[in-house]
């Protein structure tokens, strides 16, 4: 007997080393099958149990439960059910794991601190929310409301559901808190978009001395860039430094991130360059930093440096740098993007092609974009692409044609979603198509669309331009949230054009209380006041905005000439032609005269002497832009220029004359929409 037993202890242990040293499966599955055939694992569970851990290493659940299978019914035990339970959640097998929970629970067999949670970890993955709450429903009555790894696999199961407030009612009864569960917290937080609690709490974290790991940098780094709080960005930065922890990919990734979020470029590029590793995020980082900071030129010089260096582009690359092309505008350049984008083999889905559409109606080429459209097969497209083309002809003045897409692509089966109809909205707006917008609006109500904010601003541009100014007024009053910054511009604009002063005071007080920095709308205010002759009030504003120390956004042009893009600034004096440009702007202007051009003298800042206010007028970005392209290009080519700002009233009737007396096709995209000049008219019919 003594020596029996003393075999099968030799044997458990022989086995035991055996599995401990088995590296490769199939001699796992011969341990399996010799261990069930001589029955040994029957008596023998943990070494069953082992086998399972093995499998789940080796990605083979389905093994592990067969044994399991075979098994588990002999010595009923919860560390088995336990081992097994977490061979499919470290799998990703979300549905066997919690199918093999509830049938731990029907068999009789207590969970425990090592069974919940692996069941959260799989409901965290898949924001299995209601499941999650059952469970936790499950602790509580097994008493393990207070263990600390069942409440940290709570915290994070919640907090990846996106559940804050449930998240952070169990995070404030915990007695112990791990730097996980406060990270777990910090990260729910900043992707519920609250970067303001997660702040508060990484402070808090700080104060109990816990401390952070890198997952906990790249969210509190993230938070700030929402909050785009250059001042916290700079402590973030130093926090990452101090700790070392800049050493990190994904930390310097999101330093840099964070700064381009909060508009401090400069600073981004200075973590960028210092950086010692980077990879494609790092580099599609740093360029959707300069596009989205308006710096589009120089995401494009970064480009090539990211070629230089070897980093292979991906589709997210050629996204952003194809914004950075419909930023400027800048056909040729987005040409040859779209051509580089096709001969690189990078894969491109709808959101790509989209992207590639967009562009191309914001340099002006709608029928590329149209041809594009087209080409993508018409099960592929999504409703993006019906947006982007809707938009795209709504930005032309082409109203018709957008709500023709607009009804094609209902009938295809497509649902407009409430980009769609802020698209709609703004092309009847641009076209002043007042009772196809209206019906639209009333659409939305009808398909149990929720109104927006944009959507009562698009309405309220569309009726304001019609010089239905009181009932944009009353569509204000009837909005359900407060009106923004976009509404009341909207009503603003709307007084300018038509010379409302009562109506422009109102809108303008709630602007300046929205948006006190804005230059914009003091200006627009004092010219509205102006064309009225109330001189006394706009000089009031004037010295509003000097006090403030507001100064008006300087207004650029650009304009492509074969492969050279030609800058300028108002009463430019700086770009190589301008002495050139100058004078044939000043015969321009002699010849208009004679054709009956009569200077709009209320586009210019009213504190310049009277004399040297037609003077001004000729020195306006645009003016110059334009009168260079008549200099430089062939008669028959069409001008093509694009302003930051809103093209005023003075160069607007220019453009007209010109078109007219030149015989010259003049297409301005200004800050809000494109303007195609030809014979003596603009595709807006004045409406802009
Ligand atoms: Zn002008
Ligand atoms: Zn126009």
């Amino acid at each position: 007997m003594q020596r029996l037993v003393s075999f099968l202890d030799s044997t458990e242990t022989f086995y035991d080393q055996l599995l401990k040293y088995c590296n490769v499966l199939a001699p796992l599955k011969q341990i399996h099958s010799s261990l069930t055939t001589s029955g040994f694992i029957f008596q023998n569970p943990h070494l069953g149990a082992q086998l399972i851990i093995k499998y789940a290493k080796y990605k083979e659940p389905d093994n592990a439960r067969s044994l399991f299978n075979t098994i588990h019914n002999d010595k009923p035990n919860s560390f088995l059910w336990n081992t097994m339970i977490r061979a499919y959640a470290t799998n990703g097998h979300c549905a066997e794991t919690l199918e093999l929970y509830s049938l731990m629970r029907r068999s009789g067999i207590s969970a425990n601190n090592f069974t919940f949670p692996f069941v959260f970890k799989v409901c965290a993955s898949k924001s299995l929310i209601l499941e999650g709450k059952v469970v936790h429903g499950d602790v509580i009555r097994a008493g393990f409301h207070s263990d600390l790894y069942v409440e940290a696999a709570l915290v994070d199961m919640y907090a990846k559901c996106g559940q804050t407030d449930d998240g952070c009612k169990v995070f404030d009864k915990m007695l112990m808190r791990d730097s996980v569960s406060w990270t777990s917290m910090i990260t729910a937080y900043e992707q519920a978009e609250k970067p303001k609690e997660a702040l508060v709490l990484f402070q808090k974290m700080q104060q109990d001395s816990i401390m952070a790991d890198s997952v906990t940098v790249v969210s509190v780094a993230s938070a700030v860039g929402q909050l785009g709080d250059a001042m916290k960005a700079q402590a973030v930065h130093g926090y990452a430094l101090c700790n070392a922890f800049l050493e990190d990919l994904c930390v310097g990734n999101s330093i840099v991130a964070m700064y381009a979020k909060c508009g401090n470029v400069k600073k981004a590029r200075m973590v960028f360059d210092r950086m010692e590793e980077r990879d494609g995020i790092s580099w599609n980082s740093m360029l959707s930093g300069y596009t989205e900071n308006g710096q589009a030129s120089e995401a494009l010089l970064l480009f090539d440096e990211m070629q230089d260096s070897g980093c292979k582009p991906n589709p997210v690359t050629a996204l952003i740098l194809v914004s950075a092309c419909a930023y400027l505008g800048s056909r040729h350049l987005g040409r040859k993007l779209h051509e580089f984008i096709i001969n690189s083999n990078t894969k491109i889905d709808v959101t790509l092609w989209s992207a590639l559409m967009d562009m191309y109606a914001k340099c002006g080429d709608l029928d590329t974009a149209e041809s594009i459209f087209n080409d993508i097969h018409p099960s592929e497209r999504n409703v993006s692409s019906w947006n982007v083309l809707i938009s795209g002809y709504g930005m032309h003045g082409q109203g018709e044609k957008a709500l023709e897409l607009f009804t094609q692509m209902q009938e295809e089966g497509v649902e407009p979603n409430h980009i769609t109809f802020t698209s709609v909205l703004s092309a009847c707006s641009h076209a002043g198509l007042i009772d196809e917008g209206r019906k639209c609006f009333a659409d939305m109500t009808k398909l149990s669309m929720k109104t927006e904010v944009k959507h009562y601003a698009c309405m309220v541009d569309m009726l304001g331009r019609a010089g239905l100014l009181y009932a944009a007024f009353d569509i204000i009053k009837q909005m359900p949230s407060s009106p923004n910054d976009s509404v009341w511009g909207a009503l603003l604009l709307a007084c300018k054009i038509h010379g409302d002063t009562k109506l422009g005071q109102i809108a303008a007080n709630n602007l300046f209380q929205l948006e006190p920095e804005h230059a914009g709308y003091y200006v627009l205010m004092s010219n509205i006041y102006a064309a009225s002759n109330k001189w006394q009030e706009v000089g009031k504003l004037r010295q509003d905005m000097k006090n403030k120390g507001l100064k008006k956004a300087a207004a650029f042009s650009v304009i492509e000439i074969g492969k050279e893009i030609h800058g300028f600034h108002t009463a430019d004096q700086v770009n190589p032609y301008w002495e050139e440009v100058y004078k044939k702007v000043e015969s321009l202007a002699v010849e208009m005269k004679m054709a009956g051009y009569v200077p709009d003298l209320s586009c210019v800042l009213h504190d310049v002497e009277e004399e040297d206010k037609e003077h001004t007028l000729n020195y306006h970005s645009e003016k110059l832009a334009v009168a260079f392209g008549i200099m430089k290009m062939e008669p028959e080519m069409a001008i093509r220029v694009t302003k930051n700002l809103r093209v005023c009233n003075d160069c607007h009737s220019a453009f007209k004359l010109i078109s007219y007396i030149y015989g010259r096709k003049i297409i301005v995209r200004d800050a809000n929409r494109f303007h195609h000049f030809k014979d003596g008219t603009c595709s807006c019919k004045d409406y802009w």
